[in-house]
């Protein structure tokens, strides 16, 4: 069941005054908010996209492309793609999205730049580098211990800009966990920074967990549920 738009507006201002208060209390940079509308309508996104919000999260492909064509009319407005890359579909990605949260190879970070290049060079297009921290076989990303080396060879790479790390932990009992999880990637940036890679931001953070996230350093938090309600299609993998 979808909610209607006054329900939407609602918890937009209640997560962005948690955003506000988590920030306070753990004297931590206040991140910017991805609002994630995988599976929602485009009315959704425009809606929230009146009260100011900019940056939108998606993990279908065609589930985006069909918004992104409604909503071209829209000044501003900031796709970007949080799913699992396929790579035979990177040419859409490096044509319609600013942001791609979910690289973890080389290939494909090519192919973007290449693509990127043939569509879209007045722009960057920007990349994360999605971090598998458990080492869950289900999930994307790279192996921490690997994350330097591909970052390496990416970030020189034409009409990209890579600009953080990414990560989707596993679901943790405590928040304590969830920070000790948030911080191993904190201090992966930390790493690679000091390898003279010049990483901005932090991707981390949800609905389940985005106050430990926030305290462990978070510039970007992709919530979905806690703005539009419960998905009731089940969804696979970069998602769980
Ligand atoms: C779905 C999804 C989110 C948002 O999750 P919620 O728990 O609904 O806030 C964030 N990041 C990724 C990669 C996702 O797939």
């Amino acid at each position: 069941m979808l909610l209607n738009s006054a329900q939407l507006l609602e918890n937009y201002q209640a997560v962005l005054a948690r955003i506000e208060q988590f920030s306070r209390e753990c004297a931590a940079p206040q991140p910017q908010l991805l609002a994630v509308s995988k599976t929602k309508p485009a009315w959704m996104v425009e809606t929230l996209y009146h009260a100011g919000q900019r940056d939108f999260g998606e993990n279908y492909l065609q589930d985006a492309l069909e918004k992104i064509h409604a909503l071209q009319h829209l000044g501003e407005l900031q796709w970007h793609f949080i799913g699992q890359i396929q790579s035979n579909k990177t040419a859409t990605l490096a044509q319609h999205f600013a942001w791609v949260h979910s690289v973890d190879r080389l290939k494909i970070a090519r192919r973007l730049s290449e693509q990127r290049g043939q569509s879209n060079p007045a722009t960057a297009l920007n990349l994360c580098l999605q971090i598998n921290l458990d080492g869950e076989a289900q999930k994307g990303g790279v192996a921490p211990e690997d994350a330097l080396a591909l970052a390496q060879q990416i970030a020189p790479l034409d009409n990209i800009r890579l600009r953080g790390l990414m990560c989707i932990p596993k679901a943790r009992a405590s928040e304590a966990q969830q920070l000790a999880g948030f911080a191993r990637l904190k201090a992966l940036q930390t790493q690679l920074n000091q390898h003279g890679l010049a990483l901005d931001t932090l991707s981390m953070g949800m609905s389940g967990d985005m106050r430990a996230a926030i305290a462990a350093g978070s510039t970007l938090v992709r919530i979905g549920s806690d703005l539009f309600g419960p998905r009731d299609t089940p969804t696979p993998d970069n998602e769980n």
